[in-house]
């Protein structure tokens, strides 16, 4: 008979994870709590109105094809993902900035706006690719002993790491201007961290950008969710939502199966995570089986920044780029505020998102889904978020109301939805309201990151932002891979399906 497999969670890990599975013949259920897939990368829907719960930006889709084409399938047959070009608009005060993947034009942009930089925007594309190409490699293979950080790849990459550096640091190596070096290092807040703080390795994510680009799946980042349900379905695989897992239960050190919230038990071979890493860690296993993650020494693991979300149906269209960065005027201090002193900033930047001039499938014709995002200190820190809700929302309408296409944004409302670091707790069972997860730091990366094989606990595996390789959708997708992989090299090898030739054409491709 088949191998058993459940997966705890349909956020986009542990769909990944199930469709790989399911494809090499394993019998897999995932099992969500939410009435809906997708987990934070969820469709949001008020009133008739659709947002992306969480992820917008959608970058590198050439891990999630591999996902696809190790599952026999292609991803452009299930999502229609459309370039994002200029990739987005970084307004500091008056200056404006639309960088996009065409170097000769963001060059030339650089010029008028930024003199002088332009060389260091060469060097930077040049620098930052050749990191790329030897970190990439770190990111796809397993950190499960301490032996994987004597592979070649690893000595290969730990010159060009920078992971003594900072994200800052770097990129003052290229830039004069500090407008210039906050656009190439905003993208640290992607990892909920600063960009003062957070390891030189992660340059890696502007270069990304403007190297490979951003993109958008009509219908939202949430569609590719449900076209990895679709799939897994297509396979013959369960998906039950509504379905909340109590407890993993574990004999003699292994995973076995698990308990619902009504007392019935689902046995299973091996049980994959991906519900947030915190949160599984205090509330899904008897803390007498844990060795290294029981709750007390989770406390003093460095969690991630949140975030403070208002989702508003606006009436008519806006003139507005699909993504949209307002700098606060001292950056720095702003990001001190929530990263270092735990409050909220007095003049914050603020994230905007208008998906409809590109996807008329998110609201009704004519109307607009405006997704904003505030970053914010997460639970440790001591704000009353009861209190705060309507001061953060007014906060936010008064700087969205300078904008020349925002004037009137409050007339035009018709509905909207508030999501604070309180309800990413309590409705997305995300631990501390931290929204990214563990932090990136040295100490938190790698072979000292929770491991896919779990090590606590045998037959049990991590998918998702809590687990190597990190937060953020592509790595969330190759995390998949690897538990994948490593699940399946448990049994013989007659049980090991290999998609080495499908993976070695979908590289010949890119
Ligand atoms: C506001 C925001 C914006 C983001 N923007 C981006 C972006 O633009 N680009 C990007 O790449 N990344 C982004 N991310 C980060 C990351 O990609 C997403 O958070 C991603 O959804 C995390 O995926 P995951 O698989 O780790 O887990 P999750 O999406 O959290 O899924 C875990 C699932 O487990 C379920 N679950 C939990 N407990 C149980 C239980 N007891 N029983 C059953 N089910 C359970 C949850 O309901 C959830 O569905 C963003 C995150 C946030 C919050």
């Amino acid at each position: 008979m088949n191998k058993q497999v459940i997966v705890v969670g349909a956020g986009p890990g542990g769909l990944a994870a199930a469709m790989q599975l399911s494809t090499a013949g394993y019998q897999v259920k995932v099992l969500e709590k939410q009435p809906q897939i997708g987990g934070r990368t969820s469709k949001l829907t008020v009133g008739d109105y659709h947002f992306d719960l969480g992820p917008t930006f959608f970058m590198m889709p050439q891990i999630l094809e591999e996902v696809f084409v190790r599952s026999g399938r292609n991803l452009h047959d299930y999502v229609d993902m459309q370039e994002v070009n200029p990739l987005y608009t970084l307004k500091f005060g008056e200056v404006s900035f639309s960088p996009s993947t065409d170097s000769e034009k963001t060059k030339e942009d650089i010029g008028r706006l930024f003199p002088g930089n332009e060389e260091g925007y060469e060097r930077f594309l040049r620098i930052e690719g050749e990191k790329f190409d030897r970190v990439i490699a770190l990111l796809k293979q397993p950190f499960t002993s301490i032996g994987d950080f004597f592979t070649k790849d690893m000595w290969r990459a730990l010159p060009r790491l920078n992971a003594f550096d900072t994200v800052y640091k770097r990129l003052s190596k290229y830039f004069s201007d500090e407008r210039l070096k906050w656009a190439f290092s905003f993208q640290a807040k992607y990892l909920g961290m600063s960009a003062w703080d957070c390891p030189g390795t992660f340059t890696i994510l502007s270069f990304l950008e403007h190297r490979y680009g951003l993109f958008h799946p009509i219908g939202g980042v949430n569609q590719v969710c449900h076209a990895m349900a679709k799939v897994i379905k297509e396979n013959g695989g369960d998906i039950l939502t509504n379905t909340n897992v109590e407890q993993v239960l574990v004999n003699k050190g292994e995973a076995v199966g698990v308990q619902l919230d009504d007392g019935s038990v689902l046995r299973a071979n091996d049980v994959i995570i991906n519900a947030d890493f915190g949160y599984a860690m205090t509330h899904l296993f008897d803390q007498k089986v844990l060795r290294k993650y029981k709750k007390e020494r989770l406390k003093k693991k460095g969690l991630s920044l949140s975030t403070f979300m208002l989702y508003l149906g606006v009436d008519g269209e806006l003139d507005l780029p699909h993504h949209m960065v307002l700098f606060a005027n001292d950056y720095k201090q702003n990001v001190d505020d929530i990263t270092k002193y735990g409050r909220i900033s007095e003049d914050p930047s603020i994230y905007v998102h208008n998906p409809s001039r590109l996807d008329p499938t998110l609201a009704p014709e004519g109307k607009s889904s405006l997704y904003v995002l505030m970053p914010v200190p997460n639970l440790e820190a001591a704000i009353n978020w009861e209190e705060q809700k309507p001061l953060i929302r007014e906060q936010i309408l008064e700087r969205l109301e300078r904008e020349p296409g925002l004037v009137d944004i409050r007339d035009r409302i018709e509905v909207e939805k508030i999501v604070s670091p309180l309800e990413w707790e309590k409705n997305y069972n995300v631990y501390r309201g931290a929204t990214f997860n563990l932090s990136h730091t040295l100490d938190q990366m790698m072979y000292f990151r929770p491991h896919n094989k779990f090590e606590d606990v045998e037959h049990c595996f991590l998918v998702g932002g809590g687990t190597h390789p990190g937060s953020g959708l592509p790595t969330i997708f190759q995390s998949a891979i690897i538990s994948a992989d490593l699940l399946q090299q448990q049994y013989d090898l007659k049980d090991v399906v290999s998609f080495d030739e499908e993976v070695a054409a979908v590289k010949e491709h890119f």
